[in-house]
């Protein structure tokens, strides 16, 4: 590859990245962009690292377009190496994210989904791999009922402490019970407790799966009461947040019943609660 060609490379690895980045403008899809507030980088430069580590590493996304014959390859573009997580959505409005993790439990992913479906909103979970497979049929109804199925490892271990050939197969093969459960794999992950690091950013990436955080934590696994899950929903409620809870990992009933409080209020606070949507070029 010549250097003209690279930088054209480049130059389109940056332009998807701005497509991502300008999520806001985009308008239709519901975008993530990385949250403004932290102290780490946007989009292109992440895009920059990318397009640093495809020079240095050949890879199948390298080569394919020196050949020069036919047309350049269209499909999914490759999922960029990020070095934060996203942690609200952008978007116009009183938008919002609910997710629950840890799942799925049949004592308590089956309330939830109802109190989801009666108030017409999609949500996101993200599963544990030996959660779901003993809980296809509620991986299979998550997503029959249009909610995200995000990937949350296999056994929910620190990934920090961990090989990166054991963080790959623990995100790998719940990948793959998801696909089982319902016919497609997750383009979305959640490291356990929130700890992540270059190997989950970059596997996660290999994986085709963008990595998603949250702005606000109900702190709900601590049972603090349904009441006090509520406030801390509706406290930090505000366009764009992301907010953690669980639908397993114990007892969750608190967790349940808060729901059935705190998202009716949202709705009547005129939040739209959604999901974030990929954007595929
Ligand atoms: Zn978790």
């Amino acid at each position: 590859m010549n250097k003209d060609q690279f930088l054209s490379r480049r130059k389109a690895l940056l332009a998807g990245a701005a497509v991502l980045g300008a999520a806001g403008a985009a308008g239709a899809a519901q975008l993530l962009a990385a949250d403004p507030g932290s102290p780490v980088r946007s989009a292109a430069p992440a895009a920059g690292a990318q397009a640093n580590r495809l020079a240095r590493k050949p890879s199948a996304y390298r080569l394919q377009p020196i050949a020069g014959y036919g047309p350049v390859r269209r499909g999914p573009a490759p999922t960029l190496v990020r070095h934060e997580p996203f942690l609200r959505v952008a978007g116009r409005g009183r938008t919002m994210v609910l997710t629950f993790d840890d799942g799925p439990d049949p004592r308590y992913t089956p309330e939830i989904l109802r109190t989801l479906a009666a108030h017409d909103v999609h949500a996101m979970f993200f599963v544990c791999g030996e959660m779901a497979a003993d809980n296809k049929d509620l991986v299979r109804r998550m997503a029959d009922e249009g909610h995200v199925v995000g990937n949350h490892t296999w056994s929910h271990p620190l990934l920090t402490r961990l090989s990166r050939s054991a963080v790959h197969s623990e995100m790998e093969r719940t990948s793959d019970v998801v696909e089982d459960a319902c016919g497609e794999r997750p383009v979305w992950f959640r490291a356990p407790y929130g700890a992540w690091n270059r190997a989950a950013f970059q596997i996660g990436a290999d994986l085709g799966m963008e990595p998603l955080g949250w702005t606000v934590d109900t702190l709900d696994w601590t049972a603090p009461g349904a009441r006090t899950i509520e406030s801390r929903v509706m406290d930090g409620a505000a366009p764009g947040v992301v907010v953690l809870g669980h639908d397993a990992g114990g007892d969750r009933s608190q967790s349940v019943r808060a729901l059935r409080e705190y998202l009716p209020r949202l709705l009547d606070s005129d939040y739209r609660i959604t999901v974030p949507r990929r954007q595929y070029t």
